[in-house]
């Protein structure tokens, strides 16, 4: 089909994928953003000393997300490459205020490191409980498991508690909400996914320059991008969608053949439907649960880590959850370490001002590494809930959430067609927003 309108509202991966897969075939393509830039969730920061990039939002792309690494070679970018998580040694600890080597049992009394491992396998048994990560609804007892949190499925594990504590990091980092308030379903769909084989190396990569140069990039490609367009109000129609944007101080009105809303369900929850969003989709928008995440980036003088042996990631029961090496992929004297903060700690320091954020996650590192305060140089900080057309860091399904949405999650609202991370097997990625993104373009194609 030629000579059709479509406008996407939100150019984000999502909305930039797809925008660039309908504009080569032939479609009239018009992306409205309501920030001053695109990219949405993936943001770098250039603050820091001579050029170093670190991410302000999405950051790894792994080594199956084929999608982005295709994308990024499409646009000649570069990837910086990391090794597998596990893989390396040195990870940190900073539990019950005692810090050192996970793997020192001299401080913990046991090998942390060696006790974490029989979590990865109790992951790789649940991982059975779902066949098709993609259809999680049809898993034998699904309405049960999504009945359950991941709260008492921690709890019951025969571990030392502090591993049950490092396990919370892993869940409020990687979900970002806390495990009380995660479907058991979608845990055990994720662990399908990602975790069947503990044995399994997962290389990581990095846009050398920073990850937003492909946004930017696919953006460049397409012939009209509209910045600062902020969507208020959306009316699906039989034979088109009409929607309103206001841009800087000027209101104006969009008629297309098709429209794909590709913002955070938290942000959509702002816009007007006029009453034409069909009852489970509007339910879907109102209802469904996202999580909370903060980062803050600390430029250190001197890679200080690599004299002690650590590998940049630290797992604490304080305020910030975890670290990692954020400029680990290129050389430089200088090193940048990110402090991720997901889950409840990841609301309660989005309520901080940037300067307190930033002082709190470098003295919880000072504690576990003193003197590294005086190293500092350069610092950043992102707070996603508090960002006007983000709300939120991503998706994190509620107990009873997958069997009540899932479908509509993937089902098109007449003319209107849901695409982001959300709206994806591969929830929370990158990767994910991009498959959404081309999978509804070409749902739409083949319409
Ligand atoms: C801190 C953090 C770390 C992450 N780490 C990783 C990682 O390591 N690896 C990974 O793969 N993924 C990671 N992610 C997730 C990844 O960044 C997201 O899944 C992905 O970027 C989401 O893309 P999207 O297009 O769905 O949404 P978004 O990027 O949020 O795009 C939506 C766009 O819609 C715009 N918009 C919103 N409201 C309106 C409106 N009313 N009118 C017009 N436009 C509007 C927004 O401004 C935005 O540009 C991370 C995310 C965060 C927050």
């Amino acid at each position: 089909m030629t000579n059709k309108s479509i406008t996407i509202i939100g150019a984000g991966m999502a909305g930039l994928a797809a925008a660039y897969e309908l504009h080569k075939a032939g479609w009239a393509v018009t992306v409205l953003e309501a920030r001053s830039r695109v990219g949405g969730r993936v943001f770098s920061l250039r603050e820091f000393s001579d050029g170093l990039v670190a991410e302000g939002g999405g950051e790894f792309i792994e080594y199956k997300h084929h999608r982005m690494l295709a994308l990024a070679k499409e646009f000649n970018l570069s990837l910086g490459s990391l090794g597998g998580w596990h893989a390396e040694s040195g990870d940190w600890g900073l539990f019950q205020n005692k810090a050192g080597l996970l793997s020192d049992e001299k401080i913990w009394g046991v090998n942390l490191e060696d006790e974490y491992e029989k979590m990865w396998l109790s992951l790789a048994e649940l991982a059975k409980l779902v066949n098709d990560p993609s259809n999680p609804q049809t898993a034998p007892n699904a309405k049960e498991l999504d009945s359950k949190n991941v709260a008492d499925w921690i709890n019951q594990q025969n571990v030392h508690p502090i591993v049950k504590d490092l396990f919370k990091c892993h869940i409020r980092s990687e979900y970002t909400c806390e495990p009380e308030n995660f479907s058991f379903l979608d845990f055990a769909r994720n662990a399908a996914l990602y975790y069947g084989n503990p044995e399994e190396e997962k290389p990581n990569y990095r846009i050398i320059g920073g990850n937003d140069l492909l946004p930017k990039a696919i953006a460049n490609a397409l012939p009209d991008v509209r910045l600062n367009a902020v969507v208020e109000s959306i009316k699906i129609q039989d034979e088109g969608v009409t929607i309103k944007y206001k841009q800087v101080d000027s209101f104006h009105t969009i008629r297309s053949d098709v429209a794909i809303l590709a913002v955070p369900l938290t942000v959509a929850r702002m816009i007007d439907f006029n009453s034409s969003l069909p009852a489970k989709h509007q339910k879907l928008v109102d209802e469904i649960s996202y999580g909370a995440v903060t980062k803050v980036l600390i430029e250190y003088r001197k890679k200080f880590w690599k004299e002690i042996g650590w590998n940049g990631r630290l797992y604490t029961d304080e305020p910030i959850v975890m670290t990692w090496g954020a400029t680990n992929h290129i050389e430089h004297e200088h090193g940048i370490i990110t402090a991720y903060t997901g889950g409840k700690p990841g609301a309660e320091l989005s309520k901080l001002s940037d300067t307190e954020r930033i002082k709190t996650a470098i003295s919880i590192i000072e504690k576990a590494f003193p003197g590294s305060a005086d190293l500092v140089e350069n610092t950043a900080t992102m707070a996603w809930i508090n960002e006007p057309f983000t709300r939120s860091s991503y998706m994190a399904l509620a107990p009873n959430q997958v069997t009540e949405h899932w479908q509509t999650l993937f089902t098109p609202a007449g003319r209107l067609y849901f695409a982001g991370e959300h709206a994806t097997p591969i929830q929370g990625y990158m990767e994910g927003a991009v498959e959404s993104g081309q999978r509804v373009a070409r749902e739409i194609i083949n319409m």
